[in-house]
């Protein structure tokens, strides 16, 4: 690593960054519209308190553990070892309530959002598993939710759609722009910007303006937190390696975190390749994009020469999102994670090696991670890695069940 990237790095590990425009080094701010700045100045003051403080601390983790389920396992995956010729950890967030990570955030900006006392949430979801996390979040804290929703993926996703309304959450169809995640987002922005004294949005992943990356990393590293003090009481040895899937991003930064000043662990975050590298095949945004703004941040991003955003290609809706995080962009560009992708065939056959040999169902978002852990075990036999697996496959059983009769 130069040496400039290394001061960066100890800014991060500081608590330096993001930094008072809310940058990463040059990802990141707040590329935001006028209307919106209020409401982004008043979280931003708000969670500096909250995150901070000491009851506000206790009472999430209190809800971490007997409403959500944590800490989760940290599973020794004894087959796939002996098949790889590697140690095999898995961390398990699939074993969450709601089935994957994004409960953490869902429920932690839920608890936020109390605090400043507003009277509604808005939420956007793509695949529907943080629009269901948000519905059972604001269900136990007693909070209104209105999630948007692509009509596409409405259509697509339907068991999430019902078990949102089931939690009592409006799902409003979205028919504008793409009609999928990218449209819902706009029109959660929208909804929030309209009335943010009464409302709070709470988005999925670590994307977004400034303090958004932020918070939603700060609710998620609690998965890096456990995995490494539950590598050490293990072995007491660290992983070689870590391996995350990488949509927005929340999931991989918050099992990173903990790992970015333990420089002898190699970082590696996996995007979704889909069906080939060609531009609209793929999400692979850190592997084959450039810089621009989405959403209020700048970051990397899959566009066309004139800028155009891109629609893109995953087998996993959880996947399939033109952006990532800033941090991400970030962490790519002083070396500290190295970013790859694995293709819709790849991550279906490890889903099926997982489920054989572990007997666990994975969903088809988290076993992209176990393709490259896979490829990097074939070169570094002996060593010891870790595994992100944020989420259980039962939301993709439409999708395995229509190949399976293929
Ligand atoms: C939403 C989701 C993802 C992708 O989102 P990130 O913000 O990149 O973590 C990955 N896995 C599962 C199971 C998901 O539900």
């Amino acid at each position: 690593m130069k040496n400039e990237d290394q001061n960066l790095l100890k800014a991060l590990l500081n608590g330096e960054l993001p930094d008072e425009s809310g940058r990463f080094g040059s990802f990141g701010g707040q590329y935001a519209p006028e209307t919106l700045m209020p409401a982004l100045k008043k979280l931003e003051k708000n969670i500096k308190i909250f995150l901070n403080d000491e009851t506000f601390q206790e009472e999430f983790m209190n809800e971490l553990n007997s409403w959500a389920g944590r800490p989760t396992a940290l599973t020794y995956a004894s087959q796939l070892s002996k098949r790889w010729g590697v140690e095999v950890f898995l961390k398990r967030e699939d074993l969450t309530h709601t089935g994957a990570h994004k409960i953490n955030n869902a429920l932690g900006q839920a608890m936020l959002a109390k605090k400043l006392g507003v009277k509604r949430i808005v939420a956007e979801t793509g695949a529907g598993q943080h629009g269901v996390a948000s519905a059972a979040a604001c269900a136990r804290l007693g909070l209104p939710c209105t999630v948007y929703m692509g009509a596409i993926d409405i259509e697509r996703q339907s068991p999430n759609v019902d078990r949102m309304k089931q939690l009592g959450t409006e799902v409003i169809s979205v028919m504008s722009g793409d009609q999928t995640l990218r449209a819902a987002i706009d029109e959660a922005f929208r909804d929030w910007v309209s009335d943010p004294e009464n409302t709070h949005y709470i988005i999925g992943s670590v994307v977004g303006p400034h303090p958004f990356p932020y918070l939603v990393r700060e609710m998620q590293s609690i998965i890096g937190k456990e995995a490494r003090q539950q590598m050490l009481d293990f072995g007491e040895n660290l992983p070689d390696a870590v391996f995350a899937c990488v949509g927005g991003g929340s999931n991989a930064i918050g099992l990173f975190h903990a790992f970015l000043g333990d420089t002898e662990v190699e970082l590696f975050g996996i995007e979704a390749g889909g069906t080939s590298d060609d531009l609209g095949e793929n999400a692979a945004t850190l592997a084959s994009g450039k810089p621009g703004i989405l959403h209020g941040t700048y970051s990397m991003l899959l566009h066309d020469d004139d800028g155009l955003i891109q629609e893109t290609h995953s087998v996993s809706a959880g996947l399939d999102y033109p952006g990532v995080g800033p941090e991400h962009a970030f962490l790519q560009s002083i070396s500290r994670v190295k970013y790859t992708s694995a293709r819709d065939d790849e991550a279906l056959e490890l889903l099926r090696e997982v489920c054989e040999y572990e007997g666990i169902l994975p969903a088809i978002e988290s076993s992209h991670a176990f393709v490259e852990a896979r490829k990097w075990a074939k070169e570094n036999q002996g060593k010891r890695i870790l595994i992100g697996l944020s989420g259980r496959g039962d939301k993709d059983m439409p999708t395995l069940s229509k190949l399976m009769n293929e």
